[in-house]
């Protein structure tokens, strides 16, 4: 079992892949997928740059460590994600097979970990997805409302300059 220790180190992984989506002018979000200690998938953010609506930071860390296990079950996995996952991505998680799942921030909006749906937990679900939520949540959460103050104070500022 991985020590509160162990989920905050990986979380901070998390946290500067995040930092890159931002980088790249996309919702700040970012994934690390571990199996044994060791990294197998990292993903970030980039819908818009990849114009591609599933290119969610979780997604890219499991088809990476698909790739790198060479099979479509990610056994023995935890994935580390910097919010709750969405629906699509809540689902891809119980395809892939993963053990666990460790998020920072929830989303009451589209969150399908608990706070809209649970979709991991389900009962009917023929995989279950051990979940530990709030690691690093502050610090997830910070991270995103930054951004979109960020891109609001932006807007604004091309609003004023298309009027001057
Ligand atoms: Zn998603």
């Amino acid at each position: 079992m991985d020590t509160l220790a162990d989920d905050e180190y990986w979380m901070r992984h998390a946290l500067i892949l995040a930092q890159r989506a931002w980088d790249e002018g996309e919702v700040p979000v970012g994934a690390v997928l571990v199996q044994g200690g060791k990294v197998i998938g990292e993903g970030w953010n980039r819908p818009i740059g990849q114009h591609d609506p599933t290119a969610h930071a979780e997604m890219m860390a499991l088809r990476q460590g698909g790739r790198v296990l060479q099979n479509y079950r990610l056994l023995d996995t935890t994935l580390y994600i910097t919010l709750e996952p969405c629906i699509m991505c809540a689902g891809a998680m119980v395809h892939s097979r993963i053990s666990r799942l460790v998020y920072g921030a929830a989303d009451a909006k589209t969150g399908a970990a608990g706070s809209l749906v649970d979709i991991l937990r389900h009962p009917g679900m023929n995989h279950q997805v051990a979940i530990t939520s709030g690691v690093l949540a502050e610090a997830c959460s910070t991270l995103l409302s930054d951004f979109f103050r960020m891109r609001r104070q932006q807007q604004k500022a091309a609003r004023a300059a298309g009027n001057a």
